[in-house]
């Protein structure tokens, strides 16, 4: 059963983003990556960029952790392009574009932002899905749309 609403709402990502998007995932195949979705103040609510982070979780192959001091250089790096930090996402190497349990916990605190998943169970036509992180509701799905600038 579908029981997406009509009225699903959708992220909007520039065409650059998403293949550095999915090129960043490939590359970093067979670990997991792992990075933020920025937007620029002057582009409204669309994705402009995509910027990965060193993963550096021990299990790098099941597991993703954003390497601390890079995450920070980033962070400020954002704030000083007048960007916006709007989403974050994350590869699976060998399973579904589906949220794990740990993915689960690990995005609430992100409240209002967008959770991206592409899996690469075939490296070279690999598949996304993405969602809306809400604290009182978990993941929703959202629709993508790939916007040519
Ligand atoms: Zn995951």
């Amino acid at each position: 059963m579908n029981e997406q609403p009509m009225n699903q709402a959708a992220a909007a990502i520039t065409e650059h983003a998403y293949k550095k998007l999915i090129t960043a995932c490939q590359q970093a195949y067979p670990d997991e990556a792992c990075g933020v979705l920025v937007q620029d103040a002057r582009n409204g609510p669309l994705i402009t960029d995509v910027i990965p982070i060193q993963n550096a979780s021990p299990h790098r192959q099941r597991h993703f952790s954003f390497d601390p001091a890079e995450w920070i250089e980033v962070y400020y790096r954002i704030q000083k392009n007048r960007q916006t930090i709007v989403g974050m996402y994350h590869s699976h190497p060998a399973t579904a574009a589906k949220p794990s349990p740990a993915d689960l916990r690990g995005a609430l605190p992100m409240d209002g932002c967008s959770y991206w998943i592409v899996s690469l169970t075939e490296l070279n036509n690999p598949s996304l899905s993405c969602y809306q992180i809400s604290t009182r509701n978990g993941l929703i799905p959202l629709m993508l749309a790939k916007i040519r600038v």
